[in-house]
């Protein structure tokens, strides 16, 4: 670890303890803040969490926390390096992967396993203990002019999530004018979309099996009362 990197991390773990927004996607997609080694030449690795494995509990446990992060998120880092290693996109940054695959039938692998990275990456930072609470200022502007409501958005957003059929992805993300919601299959993102995300949940089964079995509702109420992170959303509309 270079001192920059020891200086990046002490200064996000500052900003986490005080409260300060952290614009967590940029730092995180940067590869400043990494967990174990990182393949030389390449910019991809596992992003530290924002938080510790059991801040989240009881409405995530650290057990899911545990394979959720540890080996699930762990794979798509491991298999997207495998893949890149000798290529032209070894040294490309994630968000330049996901694109340049986007929609490539040869190129399948690569984008699953890619924007799988970053879609839990952001996942993770959609989330803070203690969130939940309705927006306020900008943030709380915003979703009163695009939905009408605090309460409209709550369901568009829950209503997304519960209906993503199989495995996948809801989104609130702000498409150049206003604020929608959205949802994407398996490893698909709004990022190919020329959308910007602002916050996601994830609605594959091993985001909330354990904990909620096959009460995909009860844990998607949970997210958006308890553990939503307007902060985080706020950070991405910059
Ligand atoms: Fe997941």
């Amino acid at each position: 670890m270079t001192s920059e990197d020891r200086s990046a991390i002490g200064r996000r773990e500052f900003l986490i303890k005080s409260g300060v927004a952290v614009s967590a996607a940029a730092t995180f997609l940067a590869g400043t803040n990494t967990v174990g080694a990182q393949q030389a030449g390449s910019t991809i690795s596992l992003p530290q969490l924002p938080y510790a494995q059991d801040a989240l509990a009881p409405t995530i446990s650290a057990n899911t926390i545990s394979f959720h992060y540890g080996k699930h998120h762990q794979a798509y880092v491991n298999n997207t390096l495998k893949l890149i290693a000798g290529t032209e996109l070894e040294k490309a940054s994630l968000e330049d992967i996901i694109k340049k695959t986007a929609g490539k039938s040869d190129q399948v692998g690569l984008f699953n396993n890619a924007a799988q990275v970053f879609n839990h990456t952001f996942y993770w930072n959609s989330m803070t203990p203690g969130g939940g609470r309705e927006p306020k200022g900008r943030m709380a502007d915003m979703i009163n002019e695009s939905f009408g409501s605090y309460q409209k958005f709550a369901e568009a957003f829950s209503n997304a999530a519960t209906t993503q059929f199989g495995s996948g992805w809801a989104w609130l993300v702000h498409d150049g004018s206003k604020l929608t919601v959205l949802k994407t299959g398996n490893a698909d993102t709004p990022i190919t979309m020329s959308l910007k995300p602002l916050i996601t949940i994830d609605v594959w089964e091993h985001a909330y099996y354990l904990d909620y079995q096959n009460r995909r509702a009860d844990y998607i109420k949970a997210f958006v009362e308890k553990l939503l992170n307007w902060t985080f959303a706020e950070s991405n509309l910059a």
